[in-house]
């Protein structure tokens, strides 16, 4: 039996840091050396069992993802013996779990109103419209509505999307009323998927019945990446998207940094977010933006309070060397180390998501190697394994893998992203 006054006492000095992981993520090894760099103990908490949890019971923690106030008494059972200085929430869910113990445990942390808005898209969209931001004319339906009815009243063209979802699941543009329809039995599918029902809980099942139908907004898309800071947001980067997202189904590839577009574009982009993320409550933590810019202005299409998804924040590196990673700075901003915010090293880059071309088993990917070599190419990921099964979007929402690239110039990134992808050999069986 281990004392645990001893225990607090040989822990006191050093700060221990709860971070929450869902068990599928691209993301876990960043995010744990970061917190190995910053020097810092480490529970990892996750959703499943481990079968390790018994032997190291400091460094692991399961808790209940679907349910915030369920995992907020865990941790706090957790924190009575092992004390934490800080809570970080790698994606939209987990956010809003670490804000829910945060706010349980008096830890910093956004409040879990503002989590929540972030996460559900429905209310995000009202709280932006009810405070005058640009966002795209939105009605919001239950599943179960029948479809011919609300495709009669939808504004063409129109993009479909669940509220709950993310990395553009579900989402599909619809041009016409029977398009319309096509698509939501598409969706209704989707939502119907065991993994989308299994994400069903007391506090989600409404949530993960309603969908929204909005205007389809034209233009070039950016994303931004930020770190607010006692409300002030810091622009980590700004990504141009160069690939047109124009539907039916908005497939993320290419991200390059700096972005190409005008200065004083960039700057209502950056106003957008600030007043974004002041009407929804968030004063701390990162956040990813994306916003489509047109002749009508810059529009806000989401706001997530999160970092970058999958394996893209392998083309962001701070400080004067580039040897800090983006975890590294929203570790240390979590865990109340200052100065918080370096700034982004002087290159170009970017990385592109190879998109999944087609359903099926993968079989092989050849020229892996060629395309390594492209000039500027810095490094290049096949994520997906052989034998495992495709599922391109709008049902699936893995990709194949991740291309990243470093040169002076943007244009020079997005040479280099498209000559490595297309010396990519793919070959899929077709499943019966
Ligand atoms: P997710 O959380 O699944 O990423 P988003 O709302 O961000 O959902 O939608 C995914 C993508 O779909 C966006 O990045 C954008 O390209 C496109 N999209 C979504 N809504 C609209 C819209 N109203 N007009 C134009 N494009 C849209
Ligand atoms: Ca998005």
């Amino acid at each position: 039996m281990i004392d645990t006054n001893a225990r607090r006492t040989q822990f006191a000095e050093q700060p221990r840091l709860l971070l929450l992981l869902p068990s599928i993520t691209y993301r876990a090894s960043a995010f744990v050396d970061a917190a190995r760099r910053l020097d810092t103990l480490l529970t990892v908490a996750s959703d499943r069992a481990s079968a390790l949890a018994g032997h190291q019971p400091s460094g692991l923690l399961t808790l209940d993802f679907d349910d915030p106030d369920r995992a907020a008494e865990q941790a706090r059972t957790f924190a009575d013996e092992f004390p934490l200085t800080a809570v970080f929430g790698v994606d939209d869910n987990t956010t809003l779990v670490a804000a829910a113990v945060a706010a349980e445990l008096c830890l910093p942390s956004v409040p879990v109103r503002a989590a929540r808005v972030a996460r559900d898209k429905q209310l995000q969209r009202s709280t932006l419209a009810e405070c005058g931001l640009p966002v795209p004319g939105f009605t919001a339906h239950d599943i179960a509505e029948p479809a011919e009815v609300v495709a009669q009243s939808a504004p063409y063209p129109c993009v479909i999307k669940p509220v709950a979802l993310s990395a553009s699941r579900g989402v599909m543009r619809a041009d016409s009323a029977e398009e319309f329809v096509r698509m939501h039995a598409r969706l209704a599918r989707i939502l119907a998927a065991p993994d989308v029902q299994s994400r069903r809980s007391s506090s989600q099942c409404t949530v993960e019945r309603r969908y929204l139908v909005e205007r389809f907004i034209p233009g070039p898309e950016v994303a931004l990446e930020g770190l607010l800071v006692d409300g002030e947001l810091h622009v980590l980067a700004l990504f141009d998207k160069p690939d047109p997202l124009d539907g039916p189904f908005f497939e993320e590839t290419i991200y390059i940094t700096p972005s190409r577009l005008p200065a004083d574009t960039r700057q209502s982009i950056t106003q957008c977010v600030k007043r974004a993320a002041h009407a929804m409550g968030l004063d701390r933590g990162p956040v990813h933006a994306e916003l489509r810019v047109n002749e009508g202005g810059v529009w806000m299409i989401e706001l997530a309070a999160r970092p970058i998804g999958g394996r893209c924040s392998d083309a962001l590196r701070f400080g004067e060397t580039g040897a800090i990673s983006l975890e590294e700075v929203l570790l240390g901003h979590a865990l109340g180390r200052v100065p918080p915010v370096p700034a982004r090293e002087q290159c170009a880059s970017g990385v592109m998501m190879i998109p999944t071309p087609a359903a099926g088993v993968l079989r092989e990917v050849r020229f892996v190697e060629e395309a390594r070599r492209v000039p500027g190419v810095t490094d290049l990921v096949i994520t997906a394994h052989i034998g495992q099964r495709l599922v391109p979007l709008p049902e699936g929402s893995r990709y194949l893998g991740f291309i990243f690239a470093r040169s002076r110039t943007p244009a020079e990134v997005e040479t280099a992203l498209r000559r490595a992808h297309e010396a990519l050999i793919v070959t899929i069986d077709a499943e019966c």
